[in-house]
């Protein structure tokens, strides 16, 4: 017999309005800290789909968001999805064919974009032609100057009515969308209908999650445009805490100020962030008493940062996920049975990818097919399943079969899982480098450097770094006779022109062959392991140009 209603996410801001409404949501912004309550965010998520409508959006539109985290963001994310139509974050840090590909590919009609972020998208989205957004609404009381046919927030909202009626939804409307990036090619869509969100809400909800309720001061740093800043604007309102959004490119005196003026309990992010505040609070006096825990994924935690917030109070927790799983997926909770263990065992255990949430089923399947045993030992690529796990990519069916079987997803990680159900991560069987919590596409990479007329052979790695758990380096083979010190600079002239600062590789290194498997194919895993110690380039990555609040 069905329930009363669908599975929407309307419910959860329904809750939060009646039941916590002068609870805050604070929003550090370029114009300064905005606070509201509950019952303000809701009058402001009714006149914004009031705004929405009157431009004629309708169930089933796409609207795109271009933004960090701040309070206006948050509005798109109830107003959006509960007047039917889809919201679609999109990662500024991309390379700029990339936007232009996903906004186009979207087909999205209005795009929200930060002041700050106008002038990564102005290129990605004027010339040549492109005329498919029909509205920009950028987050401000003012519009800067820009070419683009744009409306300031605060404008577009203004004399708006705070009454809404909002459609009865179902639950298989699609009411998000993300892109993450692939081996080769273009990005992928992963859409999320109400349902899914719901059900991640719910998942993360559970005390095995991520769980968050009225007594929590929630923070997400890991951005908005990243897999909905792994769900948090919906658990943390689901939960009835108070918010706190530390804005465009916060740095690690931002968050400790956060953390300490607005008494933040919980947040999360990942580790290069918590790299940097743990760097700054060793030189400065940072008052952390108010934090109870810290979720930290999208790249492994390292086992001293564990340490260095247990020292201090703070449990760590660490968290798997991905995009397609809206996403979280495992969390590295102490098992009952585990507080007694001595505390090197608890340290290895919380150091793992964890425990599945409830929900999810897995499974490891070696390349024979089989699945192996749970013994901590033996390993296979990890599948997925479940109501919060997509299992397809938007228009992409030939991506679609390598990445899913019979509703399982494929996640292309490769791990083994111990007697107490621990996931550990231990290699990765796609070929992307993650540099400070974003995707640098190798591939993509290396047929541009191979498009370079001195160059015959060239393949590209991630080799492991301190700050930004991966960077890529280059291995060329030059053609005979061409000078070293040119073919270097003509090749990180050429990648410059490209692509964002942060993809380009560390360093470039002359090899005589590209290392083969029997297939002929670059085989990168023997570079890798030739190359495993990062204290061997000279090259470092450009402090600035890398994603370093970035999921
Ligand atoms: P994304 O879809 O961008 O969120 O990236 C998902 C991928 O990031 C996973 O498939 C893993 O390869 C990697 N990842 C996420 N969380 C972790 C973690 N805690 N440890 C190691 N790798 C992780």
């Amino acid at each position: 017999m069905p329930g009363g209603t669908d599975q929407t996410l309307r419910p959860f801001l329904w809750r939060a309005e009646r039941l916590f409404d002068d609870t805050e949501i604070v929003s550090r912004t370029s114009e300064g800290i905005e606070r509201y309550t509950y019952a303000e965010y809701g009058d402001r998520v009714r006149q914004l789909a009031n705004a929405l409508d009157e431009l004629g959006i309708e169930e089933g539109d796409r609207v795109g968001t271009f933004c960090w985290n701040h309070h206006r963001h948050f509005e798109t994310y109830f107003s959006i999805p509960s007047m039917g139509a889809q919201l679609h974050t999109i990662n500024p840090l991309l390379p700029r064919d990339h936007i232009r590909y996903i906004v186009d590919n979207a087909a999205d009609r209005v795009l929200f974009v930060d002041p700050s972020l106008l002038e990564a998208l102005e290129p990605a989205v004027q010339s040549p032609e492109f005329d498919q957004v029909e509205k920009y609404v950028v987050m401000a009381s003012e519009v800067p100057e820009t070419d683009l046919d744009a409306v300031a927030y605060e404008e577009f909202v203004e004399g708006h009515s705070t009454e809404y009626d909002w459609p009865e939804v179902s639950q298989d409307q699609p009411a998000g969308m993300c892109y993450t990036s692939g081996t080769t090619g273009n990005p992928k869509g992963v859409e999320y209908t109400q349902q899914m969100l719901w059900s991640h809400t719910m998942e993360s909800l559970t005390p095995q999650g991520i769980p968050m309720d009225e007594d929590d001061v929630v923070m997400p740093v890991v951005p908005m445009f990243h897999v909905n800043a792994w769900g948090m604007p919906f658990t943390a309102t689901a939960g009835g805490a108070k918010h706190v959004y530390p804005g465009p490119s916060p740095q690690p005196e931002d968050l400790a100020s956060l953390i300490d003026e607005e008494g933040v309990t919980v947040t999360a992010g990942v580790p290069t962030v918590w790299l940097g505040l743990m760097e700054y609070c060793e030189d400065n006096d940072v008052d952390l008493s108010a934090l109870d825990r810290v979720i930290v994924g999208g790249s492994a935690a390292p086992r001293s940062m564990i340490e260095w917030f247990d020292e201090r109070g703070v449990e760590l927790l660490h968290a798997w996920g991905m995009t397609e799983m809206g996403p979280i997926g495992s969390v590295a909770h102490l098992k009952s049975g585990l507080e007694d263990a001595d505390r090197e065992t608890q340290l290895e255990k919380r150091s793992k990818q964890g425990l599945m949430t409830p929900g999810l089923e897995f499974r490891v399947v070696d390349d024979d097919g089989e699945e192996v045993p749970w013994n901590g030992e033996d390993f296979g690529e990890l599948w997925v399943r479940g109501p919060s796990v997509t299992t397809e990519y938007f228009e992409r069916p030939e991506a679609d079969e390598e990445d899913f079987e019979d509703g399982w997803l494929k996640t292309g990680d490769v791990v083994t899982v111990d007697e107490d159900g621990y996931i550990k991560i231990v290699d990765r069987a796609k070929d992307v480098i993650k540099s400070g919590g974003e995707w640098i596409s190798s591939v993509e990479l290396e047929n541009a450097i191979m498009a370079h007329e001195d160059v015959s052979e060239a393949t590209v790695i991630g080799v492991p770094h301190e700050k930004w758990q991966e960077r890529p380096v280059a291995f060329v083979v030059p053609v005979e006779g061409a000078d070293q010190a040119a073919v270097e600079k003509g090749v990180m002239d050429l990648l410059a022109d490209e692509y964002p600062d942060w993809w380009l590789p560390d360093d470039v290194v002359f090899i005589e062959e590209v290392p083969k498997t029997a297939t002929g194919k670059f085989s990168k895993k023997d570079l890798r392991e030739e190359y495993a110690d990062e204290d061997i380039f000279e090259g470092s990555a450009p402090e600035e140009a890398a994603p370093e609040d970035a999921e």
